[in-house]
């Protein structure tokens, strides 16, 4: 009987007397639209739904009012375009916000912020499953001595490798490495018995090895190397992360007193 200019716009010249609405929306997601109509009809109770609607030269965003109309029903159509194209561009840049804040500078990886922030969370997570959480920690062998030789941007460039090589190697989508401090790294294993958190530093350090990146000044190898001390517990077995931390970076001075480029663990 009636269409308010959204409609009219969406719908055009086309007859709706012979039409159904939705045949008269070609494209349109039903997602369960036909059965809300009823519902309205039975319940008299209004709906009110946001609609994402592109066929042909039209793309927009509206917002339906289903309201019950003696035995039938009115379906108002607002244009909301304007508002959610804001809306999603908010989204979007408060998301990159986000990724920024929790990412190295350098080296793109995660930061000491959402180190923090990934443990906490995975504690509480496996404290609950009962299950064993993982630690690494990971420190560039001589690394003073590499910048006094290379020069502080030379240093640089060597830590975005070392954190890059780090991230292309973990083993589960769950794990993270994150840039723990200046030539420090943290690599968080869920779900890691300490014996498989072994191997997959075993694995890292392999890895840094294998770079092959020329370290002339080190007193252990020619190329630059990685010591890693490695804990894992039940969260609940010991009180907070921070017992785990300190158990993986005892482990960390271990592989370094008995001349680094090695692996130890709690
Ligand atoms: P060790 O084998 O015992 O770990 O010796 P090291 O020389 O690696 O350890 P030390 O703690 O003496 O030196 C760490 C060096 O890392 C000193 C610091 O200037 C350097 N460093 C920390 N952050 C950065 C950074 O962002 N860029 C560069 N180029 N160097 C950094
Ligand atoms: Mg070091
Ligand atoms: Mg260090």
């Amino acid at each position: 009987l009636l269409l308010n200019p959204m409609a009219y716009q969406l719908l055009g010249q086309s007859q709706l007397s012979s039409k159904s609405l939705l045949q008269a929306l070609p494209g349109l997601q039903l997602d369960g639209l036909f059965n809300e109509f009823i519902s309205v009809v039975e319940t008299s109770h209004a709906i009110q739904k946001e609609i994402y609607y592109a066929h042909d030269d039209i793309e927009c965003w509206f917002e339906i009012l289903l309201v019950k109309l003696g035995d039938g029903l009115t379906v108002t159509f607002r244009d909301i375009t304007k508002r959610k194209q804001i809306e999603l561009a908010l989204e979007k840049a408060n998301l990159e916000l986000t990724n920024q804040a929790n990412l190295d500078g350098l080296t793109q990886i995660a930061n000491r912020r959402y180190f923090d922030q990934y443990l906490a969370e995975q504690w509480q997570q496996l404290k609950l499953e009962q299950r064993p959480l993982a630690l690494i920690l990971a420190d560039v062998d001589y690394f003073k001595l590499y910048n006094d030789n290379y020069g502080h941007q030379g240093g640089d460039r060597c830590l975005i490798k070392v954190a890059q090589t780090l991230s292309h190697h973990l083993p589960t989508a769950e794990s993270l490495a994150a840039r723990y401090g200046g030539e420090e790294f943290g690599i968080i294993l869920p779900q890691t018995s300490l014996e498989q958190a072994a191997q997959v530093g075993e694995i890292l350090r392999q890895a840094i090895h294998t770079l092959r990146l020329d370290h002339a000044h080190s007193q252990v190898c020619s190329w630059v190397t990685l010591s890693l001390g490695v804990s894992a517990v039940v969260p609940g077995d010991i009180q907070s992360p921070e017992g785990l931390i300190a158990q993986a970076d005892r482990a960390l001075y271990q592989a370094k007193q008995k001349g680094r480029n090695r692996l130890e663990c709690a």
